[in-house]
């Protein structure tokens, strides 16, 4: 039941590979009820989502993953339910996609240095739509031919240590949850497996983040092993978070999983949807399947 909403995917507003419109199909064919389009830093693929999500019988949810760094490491902060139009969300995000494109020039000249010429514009190829990522650095070099796939790109390019990394400031946690929360939305911290923080960092994290007035984690995620699910679970429940799942669908061949695959929260969650309007069928639903199950 819980397959039918996911709360984090890409269209090629950032580095996935659709636009917000065929996202939007593509959700509907996977049997998603309720999506949430949270490309990074830029809300300007929502107005057509919304549109053609309308049209198909989806519930639209505004969202937004918002590039931060935080004890110098870098962490992604997904806005649900936010509005676009709030003056310092519009300004924040306009900021880190100014700083997107200083920082994709470091990242050129620094492969440039490796012997691999033409990484700015080649990147720039792909990014016509809205922000550059390295996503894009990472499709041009698999399309010119210096790696094979996605995967090994960001295990020998991009990444610290390698060709093509540049040391970059992105948002504070502080800014980033107060844009989200003073729009109206809830601030939540995707991906938490992904950061290799150690327990004391995660407590700290968790701690700063719900003070700031963070809203949840998300736990069922496309990056989270099966483990990872019950470890942010009992994270969440122990700092009073909410619990979200998403996908962090990008297209075939550079995501961490496909639409519609994802397990259900595990029980002792509180959803982040909990008293959602977009969500009303399910609580129907299983109200429906609790009345059937008692009198059976
Ligand atoms: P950026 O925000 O420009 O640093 O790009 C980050 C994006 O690169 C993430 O949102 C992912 O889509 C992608 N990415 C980062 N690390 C990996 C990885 N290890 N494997 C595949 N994609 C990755
Ligand atoms: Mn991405
Ligand atoms: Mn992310
Ligand atoms: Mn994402």
């Amino acid at each position: 039941m819980t397959l039918r909403i996911d709360l984090h995917a890409h269209s090629n507003i950032s580095d996935g590979l659709l636009t917000p419109v065929a996202l939007v199909e593509h959700a509907a064919l996977h049997n998603i009820k309720v999506l949430a389009l949270t490309d990074h830093d830029d809300t300007s693929g929502l107005a057509i989502a919304e549109i053609e999500a309308a049209r198909l019988g989806v519930q639209l949810i505004k969202g937004v993953e918002i590039s931060v760094t935080w004890k110098k490491r870098t962490l992604h902060i997904v806005g649900l339910k936010i509005d676009p139009e709030y003056p310092p969300l519009k300004s924040g995000l306009d900021a880190i996609r100014a700083g997107r494109h200083i920082r994709a020039i470091g990242i050129a000249a620094s492969l440039d240095k490796a012997g691999i010429k033409g990484s700015l514009e080649g990147a720039y190829e792909y990014a016509q739509q809205g922000i550059i990522s390295r996503t894009h650095f990472a499709r041009f070099l698999v399309n010119s031919g210096v790696s094979k796939d996605n995967k090994s790109v960001f295990k020998n390019y991009l990444v610290k240590g390698k060709p093509g990394y540049f040391e970059h400031q992105w948002a504070s946690l502080e800014d980033a949850v107060s844009w989200i929360v003073g729009s109206g939305g809830v601030a939540v911290i995707a991906h938490p497996g992904r950061y290799d923080l150690g327990r004391t960092n995660m407590l700290l994290l968790l701690e700063e983040f719900r003070a700031l007035g963070g809203g949840a984690i998300e736990v069922v995620t496309g990056s989270h092993t099966v483990g990872q699910y019950i470890e942010f679970a009992k994270y969440a429940h122990l700092f009073g978070l909410k619990a979200s799942q998403g996908s962090d669908y990008h297209g075939k061949g550079i995501s961490f999983m496909e639409m519609g695959r994802l397990p259900a929260l595990p029980s002792q969650c509180v959803p982040v949807w909990q008293g959602w309007l977009e969500t009303e069928f399910i609580q129907n639903q299983s109200l429906a399947n609790q009345s059937f199950s008692s009198i059976s």
